[in-house]
């Protein structure tokens, strides 16, 4: 760090001592109009102990891309709240959704219309964990910590790679890595790609609609924890062309049924429902991942559907110790790093668990070109 920095740092650490009266700071996160997170901060007289507790709030839609103009009023409705690791004591991270000033979800928002899909499947108590990789570049706009003209050695020592020329930006993984921790998110995992400067971090299994809430917030926690590094976080699920891998986010699934012996019945039974709906559900699996689905660098086409056990070039693989024990769950490969975790999820248990007549993840996810 440049000494100006490091002095900048230790006067600021002053103001982050000074009490704070009893009143706390609540960070209000939202999903903008094109995929990026935002946030603001407001004061709140006391501690939170439930989300019943947040105000609604609101913000200018006009200037995110969510709302015209001359009615740019959307609100922010808290679903969720975690502890803020940059803040900490009890100041709070809280996730909000969408709303417009006519009482109908924001256009953006697809939370609303999953969550009416697991509340009618709750007794299928259907769990998710999330593989989202990522791919970090630095403030000019080169991949970080490629050199400057042309390219590192090609892909082969990177995946889980340790060593100087091996591992890029550990240090940003990290401070993530802890931030979740204290945040509360259900991260299982992390690791580096075999893309150099391509990470992912695992969130799971969580139940339902909680599933896409925390991997918002994971991936809100990343980009804050990177703006102080001086490092982006690209979600595109080819970041670049050539023999570089693409970035997904591999989607495993189970149901209650799965879980238990005998449940490769219910795991097959899944995957045949998903093989019917294809292409309705690669509609909802990213934007760009046609070029990161090619059948190369451990992908399966885009244009058909496949499956198999430990088949890293299937749409869908069983693993390995879960076809040898019987049960367990089955990982959907097909989504892309740059996901809507709602739509994903939403769709698979429209499918997995059966379509209901007050949702339809298709539409919803038309409704965003309104
Ligand atoms: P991979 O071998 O594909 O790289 P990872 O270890 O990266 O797998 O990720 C596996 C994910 O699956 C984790 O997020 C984990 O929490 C999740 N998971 C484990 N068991 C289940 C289950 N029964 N249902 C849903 N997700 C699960
Ligand atoms: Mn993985
Ligand atoms: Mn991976
Ligand atoms: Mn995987």
């Amino acid at each position: 760090m440049a000494s100006a920095t490091i002095e900048k740092t230790a006067i600021l650490s002053k103001y982050l001592d000074l009490d704070q009266r009893g009143a706390i700071i609540a960070e209000y996160v939202w999903i903008d109009g094109s995929g990026e997170m935002r946030s603001k901060g407001r004061t709140l007289s006391k501690k939170i102990s439930s989300v019943d507790e947040l105000p609604e709030w609101n913000f200018d839609g006009s200037s995110t891309g969510q709302a015209p103009g001359h009615d740019s009023d959307v609100y922010l409705r808290p679903v969720s709240f975690y502890p803020d690791p940059f803040r900490k004591g009890d100041n709070i991270l809280v996730l909000a959704e969408c709303w417009n000033n006519d009482g109908t979800p924001n256009k953006f928002n697809h939370r609303h219309e999953a969550a009416k899909l697991f509340e009618a499947h709750k007794s299928s108590e259907i769990w998710f964990g999330l593989e989202q990789e990522y791919t970090l570049f630095d403030e000019s706009g080169k991949v970080y910590g490629w050199p400057q003209n042309g390219f590192p050695a090609p892909q082969g020592p990177y995946y889980c790679g340790v060593g100087t020329g091996k591992v890029y930006a550990r240090d940003v993984i990290e401070a993530h890595y802890r931030a979740c921790l204290y945040a509360n998110i259900t991260i299982s995992g992390i690791n580096a790609e075999v893309m150099p400067s391509q990470w992912e971090f695992q969130v799971g299994p969580c139940t339902g609609i909680e599933m896409g809430d925390q991997l918002w917030m994971g991936r809100y926690l990343l980009t804050r924890v990177a703006e102080e590094f001086g490092v982006k976080i690209s979600l595109h699920p080819k970041p670049l062309q050539g023999d570089w891998n693409g970035a997904g986010c591999h989607t495993n699934v189970s149901t209650k049924e799965m879980r238990v012996p005998g449940g490769m019945k219910y795991i097959e039974d899944a995957i045949d429902k998903l093989g019917k709906r294809h292409i309705e559900h690669i509609k909802l699996y990213g934007a760009d991942n046609d070029l990161r689905l090619t059948g190369r660098h451990e992908t399966a086409s885009a244009t058909s559907f496949s499956y198999g056990v430990a088949n890293r070039g299937a749409s869908v693989r069983i693993p390995r110790s879960v076809a040898k024990e019987g049960y367990g769950y089955f990982e959907d490969r097909r989504p892309a790093s740059n996901i809507d975790p709602y739509l994903v999820t939403g769709i698979i248990c429209e499918t997995v668990c059966g379509a209901i007549a007050d949702a339809d993840m298709t539409k919803e996810f038309e409704r965003e070109s309104d």
